[in-house]
This record gives C-alpha cells, sequence and structure tokens, in this order.
C-alpha cells in the first residue's frame, strides 16, 4: 500500500513516517519546507521514502506527484498550524489549509485515492467551559483564523464524501507534545526558554487548559483509524489528560531544576480559547485505541529530547526570537 503524507517534514507527520517506514509501508512525503518543516525530522527513515519539495497551493506540481506515485491513501498533515501566527497574518492560513486542501482532495477523487485521511483539530469545535467534551457531531465554532482555516478544510473534506464519494475520515487530535516540536509551542518554548535561563512568557494567568497528547500516541492512532476507520466518520484522538498552561511550566521548570521566578505573566491572546476537550469514545469502541502514554513520562521523554538536541533549536534561534518579540509582550 502506497500512502502519500504531506507535511510529513512537520511535528506530528515526521513522527507518522516513522511510524508508517517501520510497519513496512511504502511513504512518499510532500512538503514545501516552511519555517515549520525541516527535513531533518525524517534523517532515520531517509533512505526508505520518496520526498516532494512541493507546495500544496500548486496544484500542476502536485498533480505531477500523484502521476508519478498513484498513492493509494492520502494522510494530510500539511498545514498552517499555529494559532499566534494565524493571527498576526490569516492569509498563509487560508491559502495552505483551504485552497491547498481543496487541491488534494481534488487530485485524490481524479487519481481514485482509496482513502484519505484529514488531520483536523480539537480547535473546530471552539472553545469549552469547566464541565462538558466535545463529541464527534458537536457543532463547529471555530474562534482563530487558525481554526477558521481548519473547519473549513472539514467542510470541504465532507464535501468530496458527500458530494464525489471520495472515502475520506477525518482525525481530530488535542494539543500533541513531544520531540522535535517547533518552538513557538507552549511545551518547547517553556523547555528553551528555561535551558537559557531566559523568563518564561505565559499568556494571562496560564489558566487555560488543554488536553496533552503524546505525539507517538497521536501517530499510532492515526494508522489504526487509516487502517481500520469506516468512511464519511470523524474520530476525536486525545488521552483525558488535562492541564493547566501554568501546571505544565511549573511540571517542566521542576524537571529542569530551574526556578519558578523564571515564569513571566504577559498580554493575553487574543480570543484565547479557556478550555478545549474530547470525547473519545468512539475511537476506544471502534477501534480499541486509547493513548498509551502518561502525561509525566511523556513530559520527561520531551525534557530529555530537547536537552539532547539543543543545537538543533540553535540553528532556528535568529528566527525564534524575531517571531517571540513579535508575540510575547508584556
Ligand atoms: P507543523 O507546523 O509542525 O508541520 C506542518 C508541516 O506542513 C511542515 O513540515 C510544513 O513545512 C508543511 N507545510 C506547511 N504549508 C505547506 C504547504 N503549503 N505545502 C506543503 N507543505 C506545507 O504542524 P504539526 O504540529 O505537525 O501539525 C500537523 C497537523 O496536525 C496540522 O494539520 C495541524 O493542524 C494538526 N494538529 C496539530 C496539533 C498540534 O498540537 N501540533 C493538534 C491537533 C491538530
Amino acid at each position: 500500500m502506497k500512502i502519500l503524507v504531506t507535511g510529513g517534514a512537520g511535528f506530528i507527520g515526521s513522527e507518522f513516517v516513522r511510524q508508517t517506514v517501520t510497519k513496512g509501508y511504502n511513504t512518499v512525503v510532500v512538503d514545501s519546507l516552511t519555517y515549520a518543516g525541516d527535513i531533518e525530522r525524517l534523517k532515520e527513515v531517509k533512505d526508505s521514502i520518496n520526498f516532494y519539495q512541493v507546495d500544496i497551493t500548486d496544484a500542476d506540481s502536485l498533480k505531477e506527484v500523484f502521476e508519478r506515485e498513484k498513492p493509494a491513501i492520502v494522510v494530510h498533515f500539511a498545514a498552517e498550524s499555529h494559532v499566534d501566527r494565524s493571527i498576526l497574518d490569516p492569509h498563509s492560513f487560508i491559502k495552505t489549509n483551504i485552497e491547498g486542501t481543496l487541491n488534494l482532495l481534488e487530485l485524490s477523487r481524479q487519481y481514485k485515492v482509496q482513502r484519505f485521511i484529514n488531520i483536523s483539530t480539537d480547535e473546530v469545535y471552539g472553545e469549552l467551559g469547566e464541565v462538558g467534551k466535545f463529541k464527534e457531531d458537536s457543532p463547529l465554532c471555530p474562534n482563530s483564523p487558525y481554526s477558521v482555516s481548519k473547519a473549513a478544510q472539514d467542510m470541504l473534506a465532507r464535501a468530496y464524501s458527500r458530494t464525489y464519494g471520495l472515502p475520506v475520515i477525518t482525525v481530530r487530535p488535542s494539543n500533541n507534545y513531544g520531540q522535535w516540536q517547533y518552538p513557538e509551542k507552549l511545551i518547547p518554548v517553556v523547555i528553551v526558554k528555561a535551558l537559557k535561563d531566559e523568563p518564561i512568557p505565559v499568556y494571562g494567568q496560564g489558566l487555560n487548559i488543554r488536553e496533552w497528547l503524546y505525539v507517538s500516541d497521536c501517530a499510532e492512532a492515526v494508522i489504526e483509524i487509516m487502517e481500520k476507520g469506516r468512511d464519511g466518520e470523524v474520530y476525536n484522538v486525545a488521552s483525558g489528560i488535562e492541564k493547566r498552561n501554568i501546571e505544565v511550566v511549573k511540571s517542566i521548570l521542576d524537571l529542569l531544576g530551574k526556578p519558578h521566578t523564571l515564569i513571566e505573566f504577559v498580554k493575553d491572546r487574543p480570543g484565547h480559547d479557556y478550555r478545549y476537550s474530547m470525547d473519545v469514545t468512539k475511537i476506544e469502541r471502534e477501534l480499541n485505541w486509547k493513548a498509551k502514554t502518561d502525561f509525566e513520562t511523556g513530559l520527561k521523554k520531551t525534557v530529555k529530547w530537547y536537552v539532547e538536541n539543543i543545537e538543533w533549536v540553535e540553528r532556528k534561534i535568529d528566527y525564534l526570537r524575531e517571531y517571540w518579540g513579535k508575540v510575547y509582550k508584556n
């Protein structure tokens, strides 16, 4: 079975590719290598994959890949993925997440792909208060330009399933963390800043709640869904591990033996969703999948990985500093 993976040089996509290669799948990666993409993430499997540096918004180049590779399955991770950047400039989000997805759906229809896995996010459901969980049929109520673009992506995927009969499955994972995550997202920002003894920016009072999923568990769930999920369905993927941002930050500082005085509360993100939480009964019942990694173990592994691979971050530091300067304001 040949799988075409978009965004395979990204954080979650690369973990998925490492796992599909290990499982013996013939894996083709399409990634334009934006600031967030890095081929180094695929170094362990580079001899086992075909890699195309192609932008999914470039329909002609994408068509050449489909013509040459004729994939049986498409797993679509490629995206502009960071909420804060979507607030600074939404345009690339609309282009990649909506137009790019449309190109992929259309080519998948033309080339009679047998399964299209559309990677979405819990953020499409909008925010929750202290209680409740989103189910797969909860209304979509996205609040940021990023989540709006992902909700539109989901609706296009739905239309290709309903209108054209393309075998689409939409997957909605919760917040991922783990090795190789670009240091603009909470956990790697905290680790990197703490390692440098720099102030750690925390939005508002750090009270927002996220549901944390270890990246290897997420990739495993996507493989389960790709192999055994039902066409036309949506599957939530989450761990049940809910934490306030401030708890996560303190746990990292404790693991690194750094003082909590490094924490610096900064002006909150505009429109910051308070809480996300998903009901995962469907994937548990239908596919017998459950997240394996508890938060303490996953966080320890993640911190260890950044300590051991700090030179990877160092190579990106000038770019990161410019970006951090734009988003974290007192
Ligand atoms: P990421 O930003 O680390 O990786 C995205 C990858 O897509 C990069 O390699 C980038 O180069 C590539 N890309 C971006 N625009 C492209 C384009 N126009 N053409 C081709 N390639 C392009 O993202 P991630 O965190 O690995 O997220 C992967 C997917 O999972 C995304 O669809 C995201 O919305 C979704 N998701 C992420 C999380 C999370 O916590 N990280 C949670 C839920 C859902």
